[in-house]
């Protein structure tokens, strides 16, 4: 690092405090300080570039200093940046509402925007139970949730999320629900086998007690920040069945899976499902601004559908709907619909898995799978402080990995070349045998 950078990095550890991180730690291993990027590389203040191979946390899609999401947010800013959405409204937020709701599963034709995956999480909740409420079924107050999930680290999405080392320590503090069994095999345990498990484990639940549950949370497909745990369109398909013969609503946190990085535009259209709530965020914007919205169903918006304000959806964020972030989510659309961005992804992601394979060769890796723009695998005999020796070792070798526990993953900008591609893996295989 140059003596710029190791100056930010040091006031950073001073007046900062990092997301996730224990503080301490950073002592001998500081932040990176980052001066620039553009297409899927971070630049450090030496010059220095970092492939991001992780979409800076999941969020990045077409790449940094993407022109066209340029051109969009300092046109939109030349208008309108932000006018609050309560009694006023602007064209942004109403196209990119139409335009979500035309793409996403049928019937969900009613957009609440908020800032980020965690209020998405918090507004779907709400809205299930106050839904159920309004419908005089106060009892429907809990929320079953699968093993592994996670959907965000507010107090309320917090209390859906399965990640014990985040619930820990504010346990007091958090609504309890059932878990349910996680139908993503783990392990190299048998996929179909552990599906069927979880099926029938929501099926005994449901039967028990559908009474006082309001809704069940899932990531479709995929459970990102559980592990990268993946399973079959099989559960969606039956569990949708299952919620709505039992009047429990069900919540598709696509906050990570969506905008294709599943290979679909959205997880849910591969079990051909419709969820209640399908929550977004992340890729939305394309990685540039905080969005995220929830989209719902006629049924759920005309229980709240009434005279009197205490009948309303109460609730609001400052930021909802901010312009310049739905100005960002209408480019992101543009470049999904002008590229044939889903299509395109199909062959890449086939050429990613080809690109892949050294791994699969490599002694300590197992587990390798794919779903979609997600590539996943455990790093065995992985030993202590895997996760933090792994991502140093990564980014001395400029490509930026943060595993998860031993789960090594790549999501990185659906714009990386072959040639990058071919890159990370390259340098994911040194990074292994140094860690
Ligand atoms: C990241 C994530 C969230 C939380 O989003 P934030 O913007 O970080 O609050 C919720 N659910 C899923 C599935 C996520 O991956």
């Amino acid at each position: 690092m140059t003596v710029e950078g190791a100056d930010w990095a040091r006031r950073s550890l001073r007046a900062l405090w990092h997301p996730c991180t224990q503080m301490k730690l950073h002592e001998d291993d500081p932040p990176l300080a980052i001066a620039r990027a553009a297409g899927p590389w971070l630049y450090d203040f030496a010059g220095r570039g970092y492939l991001d191979a992780v979409a800076s946390w999941w969020v990045n899609l077409f790449g940094h200093a993407n022109p066209r999401i340029d051109a969009a947010i300092a046109a939109q800013m030349r208008e309108l940046s932000h006018v609050m959405l309560a009694g006023f409204t602007h064209r942004p937020a109403v196209m990119l509402a139409e335009r979500l709701a035309a793409l996403a599963p049928p019937g969900l034709g009613h957009a609440f925007f908020a800032s980020d995956g965690a209020s998405a999480t918090e507004i779907a909740l709400k809205m299930s139970f106050h839904c159920w409420s309004r419908r005089g079924q106060r009892a429907k107050s809990r929320f079953a949730r699968l093993g592994g999930g996670y959907h965000g680290e507010t107090v309320g999405a917090l209390g859906v999320t399965d990640v014990a080392l985040f619930r820990e320590a504010y346990a007091p503090l958090l609504h309890e629900g059932p878990v349910l069994p996680s139908p993503a095999a783990r392990d190299g345990a048998d996929p179909e086998a552990a599906l069927d498990v979880a099926l029938a484990a929501l099926e005994a639940l449901l039967e028990r007690s559908a009474g006082e549950l309001a809704a069940l949370i899932v990531e479709p497909l995929v459970q990102g920040a559980g592990g990268m745990a993946m399973y079959a369109p099989r559960y969606l398909a039956r569990a949708r069945e299952l919620t709505a013969r039992h009047d429990v609503h069900l919540i598709a946190d696509e906050i990570m899976t969506g905008f294709g990085r599943t290979g679909t535009m959205f997880a849910c259209e591969q079990a051909a499902i419709a969820p209640d709530f399908l929550c977004l965020s992340k890729g939305i914007t394309g990685g540039y601004l905080p969005l995220s919205c929830v989209l719902t169903t006629d049924r759920v918006f005309d229980t709240f559908y009434a005279d009197g304000v205490a009948q309303a959806f109460l609730h609001s964020h400052s930021y909802t709907g901010n312009a310049l972030a739905c100005a960002a989510a209408l480019a992101v659309l543009d470049i999904f619909e002008h590229d044939g961005v889903i299509a395109a992804n199909r062959e890449r992601a086939s050429r990613w898995r080809m690109l892949a394979r050294p791994l699969a060769d490599h002694p300590r890796v197992r587990g390798l799978r794919q779903c979609g723009m997600i590539i996943a695998f455990e790093v065995g005999a992985a030993g202590p402080r895997f996760a933090r020796r792994f991502a140093s070792a990564a980014l001395a070798r400029g490509i930026v990995l943060r595993p998860i526990g031993d789960t090594v993953y790549f999501m990185p900008p659906y714009t990386v070349t072959d040639d990058e591609f071919a890159f990370l893996v390259e340098r994911t295989l040194l990074a292994i045998d140094a860690a």
